[in-house]
């Protein structure tokens, strides 16, 4: 392949690797900790649009050169899909779109740019009394979320987010323009049912979004449980225990919504002895102002938890079954923390078909907070767990009722249980030690320091694999969500992202040839096939580019 030029004459900054400053900063982004060294996240240029002409400009490019574009807003994939290497761009959109008009008097539709984080989303809503489902990282951004899914605290009692889009203004490449696409036309289902899930950042450059959103006012009566309890391993199991126990029962009301999360240790936070449990439980009020409300739910939990006396703020926010509007609840159930810890990891998120019977003859509980005990009983080990559990099944959960018009492509909307097990790793021993290997990170010393912990990590998530999925200690089903993506290659690992396989993925191939015939919006093989020859060497060394 010839050298393609440098790209130039966009409105926007452009910032070419080997040519401009700042290129380090502007690569960054969430998976660079983990796939630095593997050398993924290098685009060619990170280009900032200022508006759709630029992005034409960037689509002109690519055609020309044969080049791959890959789609950044927030730039929290965790598996770096939004990002590129070799010869190929990355756009970067998250200044670029940030118009908010609301459609009604009523203030229930809204249409938005899609470069705003979740928390700027929430308290623009919060200023009128209204919410909607998101996720639960307040730095995440509406760009990569709404196709993501949007799943939360928020996933049993309303769904997704993803199923309160109305509308979403994409820009193409074959044709190059932009449209509007929109949920009630015929002849846009297919690619508004593609966006939303079918695969994020290959069909195009979303750019605005219109939401139906949900009032507080037909929720008033709804109540939030917040705190954190002091992590232990008997308590862990005992909280899993009732979250299990809400499948007991095929109608538990969709107002249930409850996520257990589990913090290791922080090394910054010398105030605090070791790992948390995050309670987040929130009962939802759905039919409003007439509905009775027993505190039966929130008790189980407190008493699992170890009783009032052992719940602590967490944040310095503790909610103790208390009545709250929705869109106040909201703020409560992100995590406002720009990462879990500035450290690479090996990412685990699985759905389970398995019912609580099942859970329950597995010993789930109990296997599950052994796994966490096997890496909180060595703290001094180097590993850090980011855990969170949720329950999301029942007859009455907004996931399975919400997409009965299937206008998402996102999968295994039948599921029951959520489990996220990912481990960071640092360099191991106390403070002293850990700063002194970090102070020579070249030395021998230091890099088969970290080298022994990262194959500890490696090993504690594939014996939870092997464990929890493949002896269906969690799930009778390897069930893999896009928004917690631990694969590199999605067509490789298809079958556990797509429901009804093959028939859903060849629909969204077919489609994604129609529109991207070049794949230009192929830039790395977290994407829906086919893949173009030039994604073949999934490690481009940069030894290996000729570069300007
Ligand atoms: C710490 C953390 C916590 C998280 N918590 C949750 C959670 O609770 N619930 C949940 O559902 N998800 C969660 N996520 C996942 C997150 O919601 C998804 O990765 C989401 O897609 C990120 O969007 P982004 O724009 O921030 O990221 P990006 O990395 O920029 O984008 C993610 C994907 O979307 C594509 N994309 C982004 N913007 C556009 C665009 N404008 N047009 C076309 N394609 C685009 C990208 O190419 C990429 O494939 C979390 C992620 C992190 C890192």
């Amino acid at each position: 392949m010839d050298v393609p030029p440098p790209p130039q004459g966009f409105q926007g900054r452009n910032i070419r690797r080997g040519i401009d400053e700042g290129y380090d900063g502007a690569i960054y982004q969430y998976a660079y900790s983990s796939y630095r060294d593997e050398e993924l996240i290098q685009p060619r240029a990170v280009i900032y649009p200022t508006d759709d002409s630029d992005v034409f400009k960037a689509i002109d490019y690519a055609t020309e050169y044969k080049l791959g574009i890959a789609i950044r807003t927030g730039g929290h994939s965790f598996c770096g899909s939004s990002s590129t290497n070799g010869y190929n761009l990355q756009l970067d959109l998250s200044q670029t779109y940030t118009d908010f008009t609301w459609d009604n008097a009523d203030h229930t539709q809204v249409t938005l740019g899609v470069s705003i984080t979740l928390s700027k989303l929430q308290s623009k809503l919060r200023r009128k009394k209204r919410f909607i489902p998101t996720g639960q990282c307040s730095y995440v951004n509406l760009g990569g979320h709404l196709q993501t899914g949007g799943y939360g605290q928020l996933t049993r009692s309303f769904g997704l987010l993803a199923d309160y889009v109305q509308k979403i203004r994409i820009i193409t490449a074959n044709p190059p323009e932009a449209r509007w696409i929109d949920r009630n036309v015929a002849e846009d289902k297919e690619l508004f049912r593609a966006i939303l899930g079918g695969s994020p950042g290959n069909f195009g450059v979303v750019t605005d979004v219109t939401l139906k959103v949900l009032k507080d006012e037909d929720h008033p009566l709804s109540r939030g449980f917040r705190c954190l309890f002091p992590y232990k391993e008997e308590t862990l199991k005992k909280l899993l225990d009732v979250l299990v126990a809400q499948d007991d029962d095929d109608d538990t009301p969709g107002d249930y919504d409850f996520i257990i999360s589990l913090l290791s240790k922080r090394e910054e936070e010398e105030d605090r002895p070791a790992a948390v449990i995050v309670i987040y439980a929130q009962w939802a009020n759905l039919k409003g102002s007439g509905q009775g409300y027993k505190s039966t739910f929130f008790d189980k939990i407190r008493e699992a938890g170890g009783g009032r006396e052992h719940m602590l703020p967490f944040h310095d926010i503790l909610l103790d079954d208390e009545q709250m509007a929705m869109s106040e609840l909201c703020s409560h159930w992100v995590f406002d923390m720009v990462r879990e810890y500035q450290l690479p990891y090996f990412k685990r998120l699985y759905l389970s078909n398995s019912r609580s019977t099942d859970l329950k003859e597995k010993d789930w509980s109990i296997w599950a907070a052994k796994r966490v005990q096997a890496v909180e009983g060595n703290i001094k080990d180097g590993l850090y767990i980011a855990g969170q559990f949720q329950y999301c099944g029942g007859n009455q959960s907004r996931l399975r009722v919400k997409d009965r018009d299937n206008l998402t492509s996102l999968s295994w909307r039948d599921s029951n249980f959520g489990s996220t097990m990912d481990v960071f790793y640092d360099y191991p021993g106390d403070p002293k030690q850990r700063k002194a290997f970090r102070s020579k990170p070249e030395s021998k010393e230091s890099r088969d320091a970290l080298a022994k912990v990262k194959k500890a990590a490696k090993e504690w998530v594939e014996q939870n694999d092997k464990e929890g999925v493949d002896e269906q200690r969690f799930t009778k089903q390897d069930r893999r969500m896009m928004w917690g993506s631990h694969d590199l290659d999605l067509v490789a690992a298809r079958q556990f992202y797509y429901d009804h396989e093959p028939h859903k993925y060849n629909e969204l191939s077919a489609l994604k040839q129609q529109l991207d015939p070049n794949c230009i919006f192929t830039a790395n093989r977290f994407s829906i096939g086919p893949h173009p020859p030039r994604l073949i060497q999934q490690k481009v060394s940069l030894a290996d580019v000729i570069d300007y």
